[in-house]
């Protein structure tokens, strides 16, 4: 059996926030990390979505990785793709927007794509082409401050065409309340006239709806995760989908569980101090992580007696999360980098001991931290499980030596409430013991 979407992200979280809604959304899903260099199993799989780490690197790399995503997924029989980026169009007048969808296009044989950025549930909307978080426009948003790609323009027609050499159009709200066939009419007119890149105005859950329908028969649709929301009930109505009940249904989980926790973000900093108030926890210091790696066997003596010493039930936290004073003290001790790079190293080194040692259910905490764990284990694909917290799935994934399957959520710092640590275990389903 073919699979339905193909979908190639720009980032790993991206990817994640995808992958999640199309779950949500009753298509069982699979995130690879980069393009599979082995065959996969895809026999009960109806969306996969390839994670790159094309936002903000050369233009030429971003395309020559895109196009062999697309291939791959190509190969699996996608009937359509997806180009996911983020809803804050995060992009340079270099790219890399413009040039990949450019060069998705063209590879696909086609002559026109969308471009609905918008996540109305997350506050992301377009109107007349101008992009809003909440109640800003993105260049008022914060977003004009973003250490890598700045946001200064709200106006997306006027940012794309800075992207690419071809005319780039607007599929208007006063077109969308008209309907889908309408807005299919004004897509075909505009790609008459040789308009290749169409921005599209979304205000809430219903446009995107009437964007969807528009849009189904196309080789490639891009934008954010909402777009992903809608289209699966498009497949069905096409019967290109079949309904399944419940498409994020994972194996039961298994082995011990423990929290890894190397993100300095506000959310975080709450959850842990939840989490210690219930439960056991080692802090990891990078200043000590600089004098040698006795932390590291501390940690790991904690661990071990807390797992598997006696209630073999409660989750325990290893965390090197710190409140701004601490964080910059250390950084101005060892430099942020080096700071960075001692504690995810360190974090991966645990997340590897002790998931070989029986370690099961296993949370982390920040983007880049889970980027250093996933590597470390050498994890290529996640099966996409339930939602705990908005964009925050559990997965489930094979680990070489380990029977049963390993369950997974990672958490980007300002993600999930303040019990995320505690109450992502109690949602995810176990196997009885005997
Ligand atoms: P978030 O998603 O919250 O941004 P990340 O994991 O992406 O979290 O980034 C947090 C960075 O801060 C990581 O590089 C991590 O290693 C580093 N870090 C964690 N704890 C400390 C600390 N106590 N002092 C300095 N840097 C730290």
């Amino acid at each position: 059996m073919s699979i339905v979407l193909g979908a190639i992200a720009d980032d790993f979280t991206g990817a994640t926030d995808l992958a999640n809604n199309l779950v949500r959304a009753g298509m069982r899903t699979l995130q690879v990390i980069g393009v599979p260099q082995a065959a996969l199993a895809l026999d009960d799989v109806d969306a996969v979505v390839v994670a790159l780490k094309s936002r903000s690197c050369p233009v030429r790399e971003a395309v020559s990785d895109s196009l062999a995503a697309l291939d791959w997924l190509r190969g699996q029989g996608a009937r359509q793709i997806f180009f996911k980026y983020c809803s804050t169009f995060d992009s340079t007048d270099q790219g890399n927007i413009g040039p990949v969808a450019e060069a998705l296009v063209e590879r696909l044989g086609s002559e026109q794509t969308v471009m609905v950025p918008a996540f109305p549930a997350n506050g992301r909307t377009v109107y007349q082409g101008h992009l809003f978080v909440g109640d800003r426009l993105l260049n008022d948003s914060g977003m004009q401050h973003h250490p890598l790609n700045p946001m200064t323009d709200a106006d997306l027609v006027r940012v794309l065409s800075r992207q690419t050499s071809y005319t780039v159009g607007l599929l208007a709200r006063p077109t969308l309340d008209e309907g889908s066939g309408t807005a299919r009419e004004h897509l075909e007119t505009l790609r008459e006239q040789g308009v290749r890149h169409v921005i599209c105005d979304t205000l809430d859950e219903s446009d995107l709806e009437v964007l969807a329908a528009a849009v189904v028969q196309f080789p490639l649709v891009t934008g954010g995760s909402g777009l992903g929301q809608a289209l699966p009930a498009e497949y069905r109505r096409l019967g290109w989908l079949a309904p399944v009940e419940n498409a994020g249904r994972l194996v039961p989980a298994s082995g011990v569980a423990l929290v890894l926790s190397g993100s300095c973000s506000r959310a975080t900093l709450a959850q842990v101090e939840h989490f210690l108030s219930r439960h056991e926890g080692f802090a990891l210091d990078p200043l000590a992580l600089a004098e040698s790696d006795a932390q590291i066997g501390q940690a790991l003596d904690f661990a071990r007696e807390q797992l598997f010493g006696g209630d073999t039930s409660a989750p325990v936290l290893i965390y090197a999360s710190a409140k701004p004073e601490s964080v910059k003290a250390a950084q101005q001790r060892l430099g942020a980098a080096r700071a960075g790079e001692l504690v995810e190293r360190a974090l991966a080194e645990l997340a590897r001991a002790l998931v070989n040692e029986g370690v099961g259910r296993l949370v982390v905490a920040g983007g880049e931290t889970s980027g250093a764990v996933v590597s470390a284990l050498g994890i290529s694909e996640l099966r996409i499980g339930e939602q705990i917290d908005p964009g925050v799935p559990w997965t489930q994934t094979s680990i070489e030596g380990r029977e049963a399957p390993l369950s997974l959520a990672l958490k980007s710092g300002n993600f999930g409430d303040v019990d995320f640590f505690s109450r992502a275990f109690d949602a995810l389903p176990q196997e009885r013991l005997p």
